[in-house]
């Protein structure tokens, strides 16, 4: 029996079978999460469905309703970013600002404006086009923010309109659980459902006939099933997958402001963030330098368990993508890579592993075509700036990407043309509620956040009045003369 419950249709609801969730930094499972049955996801689902009908109705209440949200997870954070902390790995200040993080989220959503936008206000017809909201939201999210991510989707599914059931990372289903469950007092029942269990619980969610919109953040890999799954009944999706960013040093940065930015672009969250700078490309004359600055910081940086109020990083969420971590760095090793600083797991229990910074290797080496996700950086040297950034560019992602260097119109200049979401100038991870996120290619379909993001859970109708004494419409009068 675990303290953790699942939130359907109002009510806390334990499953008969659990599963254990691992606290990275000892390996060691220190709780269970209830494992969701078919017939209780039904029951969440149906429930949204139900609370859809009232829900949809005042625009007002909704809005008190989100910065009702924000006041529970602001008085909640002594509560729940400990949990965060023990199931995630973060430090606990990181744990905390995560949390802020996504009552901004909903404060920002709580006022965002959406008033019908007029496209003719004449004799003939008043035409306007609104947003109707689309319905149910499966809402499906992973481990490295999970209540962050959670309330991208949340805040802006519930003022348009929709209910929402939401499905955690089985790797951090404990914070999700916990929240949605204190939210309930704040809410109607069914208009938030919290569900936990594995990727096959993702699976029935993606196919289930009830939800209208599926919200997944997660793996290209698991991306691409979800748009599967997702055709036969139609249903809209919005994906936010995996990254590669890249950072293109110019000729005429300062080494040292711009190692240390870059280090912290790559390194937050322990490097397990889609839009973490994945890999540097440094010119020749920088090249030496550059990774002197930011072997340093990876030297110095504190990483250890995030009770320890000293830690600056925690552990790699979980095992699996410690192994990854660990292979993409052997890998680059046997090819020829050096280990400036770092290089391999940490010898203590749980999922540490030392701030990698590889130098001496280039494309072609996996650790720079692929998604490491974790603290491994590979630095790449150029010798000319347009194959820096036909390199950025060749590849399947396209999440986002930074250019740094003194000439802003220069480094501005070679930032517009990487082909991805959001392209930095000297800085990475910029982000706010209010700009639209998401990737290219491979990287994803449609966006989050901002009125761009709010507009992916709704679906435009055109409202025509006439106002013709017949109801003709003179254009279409004279298009059938
Ligand atoms: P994942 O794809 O393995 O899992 C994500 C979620 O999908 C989990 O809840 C999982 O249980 C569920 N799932 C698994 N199989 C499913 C299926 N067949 N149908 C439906 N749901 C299924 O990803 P992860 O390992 O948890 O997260 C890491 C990945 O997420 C990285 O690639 C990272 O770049 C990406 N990510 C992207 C963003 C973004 O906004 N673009 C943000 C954070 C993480």
């Amino acid at each position: 029996m675990s303290e953790f419950v699942m939130s359907i249709g109002g009510e806390s609801v334990s499953a008969k079978e659990t599963f254990g969730v691992v606290n990275p930094a000892t390996g060691e499972v220190f709780e269970r999460a209830p494992e969701c049955a078919r017939d209780q996801l039904d029951a969440a689902f149906e429930s949204a469905r139900r609370a859809f009908a009232t829900w949809r109705s005042d625009e007002g209440d909704r809005r008190k309703a989100l910065l009702g949200i924000a006041d529970v997870l602001m008085a909640s954070a002594g509560e729940l970013a400990p949990i965060i902390t023990a199931e995630q790995g973060k430090p606990l200040t990181d744990a905390n600002m995560e949390i802020f993080g996504a009552a901004i989220w909903c404060q920002y959503f709580a006022n965002l404006e959406t008033a019908p936008e007029v496209i003719q206000d004449d004799d003939s017809a008043l035409v306007q086009v609104v947003r109707r909201p689309l319905g149910v939201i499966a809402a499906i999210t992973p481990w490295n923010f999970p209540l962050l991510l959670a309330f991208w989707k949340i805040a802006p599914a519930l003022l348009a309109g929709n209910t929402v059931v939401i499905k955690p990372s089985p790797f951090t289903p404990l914070s999700t659980l916990k929240v949605v469950e204190l939210l309930q007092a704040a809410l109607p029942a069914g208009v938030v459902n919290a569900v936990s269990g594995g990727d096959l619980l993702g699976a029935q969610m993606t196919s289930h006939p009830v939800p209208r919109k599926i919200s997944f953040t997660g793996s290209v890999e698991t991306g691409k099933k979800v748009a599967l799954a997702a055709a036969p009944d139609l249903k809209r999706v919005t994906l936010e997958l995996g990254g590669n960013d890249p950072a293109i040093v110019l000729d005429d940065a300062d080494p040292v402001v711009v190692g240390k930015a870059i280090f912290s672009g790559a390194f937050s969250n322990n490097g397990q963030i889609c839009s973490a700078i994945k890999r540097v490309y440094v010119p020749d004359s920088l090249y030496d330098e550059v990774v002197e600055v930011l072997a340093d910081c990876a030297a110095a940086v504190k990483v250890g368990d995030g009770t320890d109020s000293e830690s600056q990083l925690g552990p790699i969420n979980n095992l699996p993508q410690f192994e990854r971590v660990k292979e993409l760095v052997a890998d680059a090793l046997n090819n020829g890579a050096t280990a400036v600083t770092g290089g391999g797991a940490m010898d203590r229990p749980g999922y540490f592993f030392e701030p990698t910074i590889l130098s001496g290797l280039s494309d072609g080496t996996r650790i720079v075509d692929e998604e490491q996700f974790g603290p491994a950086l590979p630095v790449v040297k150029y010798h000319s700036l347009d194959d820096a950034i036909v390199r950025s560019n060749a590849t399947n992602f396209g999440l986002s990407g930074s250019v740094w260097g003194t000439d802003v119109v220069r480094a501005s200049a070679v930032a517009s043309q990487l082909e991805c979401g959001t392209a930095w100038i000297n800085t990475h991870l910029g982000l706010a509620p209010s700009q639209p996120f998401g990737g290219c290619k491979w990287s994803g379909l449609g966006v989050e956040n901002g009125k761009w993001g709010l507009s992916e859970f709704t679906e435009v109708q055109a409202f025509y009045q006439s106002r013709t004494a017949d109801g003709t419409n003179p254009l279409m009068a004279l298009l059938v003369e």
